[in-house]
Formats: C-alpha cells, sequence, structure tokens
C-alpha cells in the first residue's frame, strides 16, 4: 500500500456560529482517488479550500507529507506548491495566452526556466487535445476547453495532490465529457485527488473512495463505490443519491 499523503484531524472551520466542518478527520493515501459529495451547503468546498490553507481553522490540523498545512504559516507558499486546485470558474487571466496563463507560475513562484517551462505546458496540452491553442487567448475557447487549460495550469506546478471543486459544473453538457475524460487518464496515470462532484457516474468510475457528507461531518465512507452507489449503508446517503433517480413510469 502507498504513503499517507494528506492526513485531516479534528478538523474545525466555522463561519461566525455557523460551524461548517465539524470534527472531520480523513487520510489519504499516494494515488487515491477520493470523491467528496453530498448536499449543497454541506461543506464540500470549504473542506477543500481549508486543505489548500485558503481558510483559517478553528480546530484539528492538516498534515501534508507530515507537514503542517496552515493558512499564514512560514510554511505555507512552500506547502501551496504541493496543492493544485482547480474551481468552477477556471480563472484563467484574459489578456494572456493559453501557454503563458500555465507557464507563469512555474516561472514565478518556482522560478524555473522558460524553455523547460513551455516545453512541459506544451506536452501537458497536447495530452488534452489543445497543443494548437497555445497562442490563443481564454475568450476564444469554449468553457470545456478553458477547464482543461486550468486543469493543465494546476499540473504544470507538479502538484502532489490535486484539488477539484465541481470542476463541470458551470459546463455545457456536451463540454463536460472531455473534462472529466482528462481526469480519468490522471487518476488512471496515479495522480493523487480529492474531488467534488455531482456528475454520480463519473464518480463512481473514477473514486478509490467515496465519502459522504452532512453538515461537516462525514456519514458514510466506503471504499467500494460501485456498492456504495448501488446500496448506501446509511437513510442520508440513500436519500440524497435518490434525488439523482429519476423513474420513466
Ligand atoms: P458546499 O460546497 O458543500 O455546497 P460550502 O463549503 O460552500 O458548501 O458552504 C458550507 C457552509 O458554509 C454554507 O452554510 C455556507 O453558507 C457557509 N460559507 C461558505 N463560505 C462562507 C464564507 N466565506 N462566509 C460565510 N459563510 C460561508
Ligand atoms: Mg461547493
Amino acid at each position: 500500500m502507498e504513503k499517507e499523503l494528506l492526513r485531516i484531524e479534528h478538523l474545525k472551520k466555522g463561519y461566525g456560529t455557523n460551524d461548517v466542518i465539524n470534527d472531520l478527520s480523513l487520510t489519504v493515501r499516494k494515488g487515491e482517488v477520493i470523491v467528496v459529495i453530498g448536499p449543497s451547503g454541506c461543506g464540500k468546498s470549504t473542506l477543500l479550500r481549508c486543505v489548500n490553507a485558503l481558510e483559517d481553522i478553528q480546530g484539528g490540523q492538516i498534515l501534508l507529507d507530515g507537514e503542517p498545512v496552515r493558512k499564514n504559516a512560514p510554511n505555507i507558499s512552500r506547502m501551496r506548491e504541493k496543492i493544485g486546485m482547480v474551481f468552477q470558474s477556471y480563472d484563467l487571466f484574459p489578456h494572456r495566452t493559453i501557454l503563458d496563463n500555465i507557464t507563469l507560475a512555474p516561472m514565478k513562484v518556482q522560478k524555473r526556466k522558460k524553455a523547460e517551462v513551455e516545453q512541459e505546458a506544451l506536452e501537458l496540452l497536447d495530452r488534452v487535445g489543445l497543443k494548437d491553442r497555445k497562442d490563443d487567448y481564454p475568450r476564444q475557447l469554449s468553457g470545456g476547453q478553458k477547464q482543461r487549460v486550468a486543469i493543465v495550469r494546476a499540473l504544470c506546478m507538479h502538484p502532489e495532490i490535486l484539488l477539484l471543486d465541481e470542476i463541470t459544473a458551470a459546463l455545457d453538457p456536451e463540454m463536460v465529457r472531455e473534462v472529466l475524460d482528462v481526469v480519468l487518464s490522471l487518476a488512471k496515470a496515479g495522480s493523487t485527488m480529492m474531488i467534488v462532484t455531482h456528475e454520480m457516474a463519473f464518480a463512481k468510475a473514477i473514486a478509490d473512495r467515496v465519502i459522504f457528507l452532512e453538515n461537516g461531518q462525514i456519514v458514510e465512507e466506503s471504499s467500494d463505490p460501485k456498492a456504495f452507489f448501488e446500496r448506501p449503508e446509511t437513510e442520508r446517503a440513500r436519500q440524497f443519491l435518490h434525488t439523482f433517480d429519476y423513474e420513466s413510469d
């Protein structure tokens, strides 16, 4: 079994009197794909934002490779380089080309050489079928293409773990597949990921482990995604999954 990469211990996070994450613990091994599902407002985005140290936390700790990940800690920029994040909105720089969008952070933050970074960016763009769009600007690309660029941008930083927060939620249906296929290929290649998604068929196909979250707590956790989606053990997970079913009669 692969070594433990991420450890979340007794995490507590709230906004004012609103407790969002309540004593949540979770470990992720290298190469594992964790899919986090749950109703709107249950804390999925907050959880990912805590892992990326975008939020102050009120209790517990998050360790990556045994080192604390904490907002404003002295080691945080080094730690953040190990964590890639892709959101629903791709947040590409509109006045930069696709290639520049990808190479900017590796050059500025990681001080890597332009030639080396560009070569890697082109290889990654090729993998997602967008090499010939390198000189385009984001507005010239479809939503699905922009989201593939956002994934490449994250990968070019060589993160140890990739956090994906509903990355297909804003896409037209015909573009969802092309983005999810990229994520599936990353999983096959051994990337460690925590994925928040409402695409249940995708979740079932990609997850090594499914976490069902409600009110900031893990209500059900399964290392057998097929069984989880077909026969969840808790009533809450059953109800939640039922909202995705349609019956024809
Ligand atoms: P999910 O991603 O599962 O839909 P979120 O993590 O976005 O849920 O939100 C969980 C809860 O935290 C919600 O009640 C939401 O209103 C609250 N929340 C999220 N972000 C903030 C914020 N910046 N300030 C105050 N409350 C927030
Ligand atoms: Mg969310």
